[in-house]
């Protein structure tokens, strides 16, 4: 008799599938590679390997939907074989990589290309997004039809932001059209200027030049206007500052197309870590550090992993975007994963480029900032990295229902580990959390019911 292939059942678990409204212990049966059945003391036909997964927590598989994954042309910092197994092992199934790469995913070609290298060398599931703008200039519009047959799941500048009103009003035209969301990294030019981290107390303390919260606030406020005029969607990327998510909450409201994202290093650190460990631990640190044990993670000042595009903002920042996730006005979750030489970010502040990576680490901050402290159900949580971002880019992922892909993450919300960057399977080590005691951990990932990733082998053979 033949062995099933990609097929187990996974065994005495708590299954938390918020697009089905489903928390309950349970077992799900994977056949083929789909999800076949989620239910109580199920049976797997003959030759079906088990997967203990009693104490854990099962869920659809992960989805981050922004990360740079460096290909083409940025294959020191990271590449799709390494990009995709540190998501692996972050307890991710499918990435979401940005477009300004070298040269920039702005044609059929170049989409095609990572698709297909992706569908190679990819450990997890690779959707790929397309440039609103040739060469990512912010001066005229790339084919946006042509980039939609090819595949793409949204269009963005990230990494830039538009700023010419009338040519991000086309933009939007196009992608209604086409039925694409415009993920936009937020950021008028004119005030940010030459700034390298938040403008406030700690810039000034630190010699360092700022940028305003306004900056951001300003190109929330004309999405908001703009997708109420176009009528397309319009997602904000990596919120940091407090006006954005109270203009954001007031537009939902009035039922604007408008959505947002948080990534962990703005609703964890502050723009006091600029300062170093002792001042962010002493100022804005003492909810984290309770986490920590006696030993708290240390770092200098002016550490390069503490600059970022967004930059991390104030308090009074961090707890509008920690209220924004609670009360659902941010409804999706992600790392911004960005990684960097170690040589790049090995010079003087003023000198590094911004991003850090985040994929080994977004689960477990995410886990401790906003369910341990319990602002947030694990289910919102989980709907946050899951149906969430499948809804917005019409991913038909992000769920456990009978006949889905059978994507599933595996955690341990309760596993207590310190992350140090040699260990991560990024290329790049450039993480502010070196060092840092986390709790909750992914033990297992699953792609299409193929074991992708595990810490250790739980599998009983039937
Ligand atoms: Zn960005």
């Amino acid at each position: 008799m033949l062995t099933p292939m990609n097929s187990l059942l996974l065994t005495g678990g708590r299954v938390v599938d918020p697009a089905n409204h489903f928390d309950s212990p349970a077992d799900v049966l994977i056949i083929d590679g789909k999800i076949s059945a989620v239910g109580k003391n199920l049976s797997a036909p003959n030759g079906v390997e088990r997967f203990d997964a009693k104490g854990k927590i099962v869920c659809p598989g992960l989805i981050d939907l922004h990360v740079h994954l460096r290909e083409p042309g940025q294959t020191a910092k990271e590449n799709l074989a390494t990009g995709t197994t540190a998501a692996a092992r972050g307890g991710f199934t499918s990435v979401v990589c940005m477009p300004n790469t070298v040269p920039a995913i702005d044609t059929a070609g170049t989409v095609a290309l990572i698709r297909e290298r992706a569908a190679r060398e990819g450990v997890v599931n690779v959707f790929v997004t397309g440039a609103i703008t040739k060469n990512i200039a912010g001066e005229e519009l790339a084919p946006v039809g042509g980039l939609k047959s090819a595949g793409v799941v949204a269009i963005t500048d990230d990494g830039h932001c538009i700023q010419n009103n009338e040519l991000m009003r086309h933009a939007c035209q196009y992608a209604k059209m086409f039925d694409l969301p415009v993920m936009d990294h937020c950021q008028d030019y004119s005030l940010v200027t030459d700034g390298v981290m938040h403008e406030g107390y700690w810039s000034t303390v630190l010699g360092l030049r700022g940028w305003p919260s306004a900056a951001e606030e300003v190109i929330v406020a004309r999405n908001i206007l703009l997708a109420e005029l176009t009528g397309a969607k319009i997602h904000c990327q990596h919120l940091s500052a407090a006006g954005s998510v109270a203009l954001l909450r007031e537009a939902k409201k009035r039922g604007v197309p408008i959505s947002g994202e948080a990534c962990p290093h703005h609703f964890v650190l502050t723009d006091a870590a600029v300062a170093g460990s002792e001042k962010f631990w002493n100022a804005d640190g003492k909810v984290l550090a309770k986490f920590q044990g006696d030993e708290l993670p240390e770092w200098p000042k002016y550490d390069t992993n503490c600059k970022m595009n967004p930059p991390l903002r104030s308090a009074k920042d961090r707890e509008a975007i920690l209220e924004g996730l609670a009360d659902g006005t941010i409804e999706i979750l992600c790392s911004d994963h960005a990684p960097h030489c170690d040589y790049e970010k090995e010079v003087e502040f003023d000198y590094a480029p911004f991003g850090i990576t985040g994929l080994e680490t977004e689960l477990a901050l995410s886990l401790m900032q906003l369910v341990q402290t319990k602002r947030l159900s694990l289910a919102d949580l989980i709907a946050k990295f899951t149906v969430n971002p499948a809804r917005l880019l019409n991913l038909s992922k992000g769920t456990l229902s009978a006949g889905a892909d059978a994507d599933v993450t595996v955690f341990d919300p309760d596993s207590e580990w310190i992350f140090r960057v040699e260990d991560s399977a990024s290329k790049s080590k450039n993480s502010p959390f070196n060092g840092w005691k986390l709790k909750g951990k992914a033990v297992a990932t699953m792609v299409a019911g193929k074991i992708v990733w595990s810490e250790k082998n739980e599998l009983v053979s039937a």
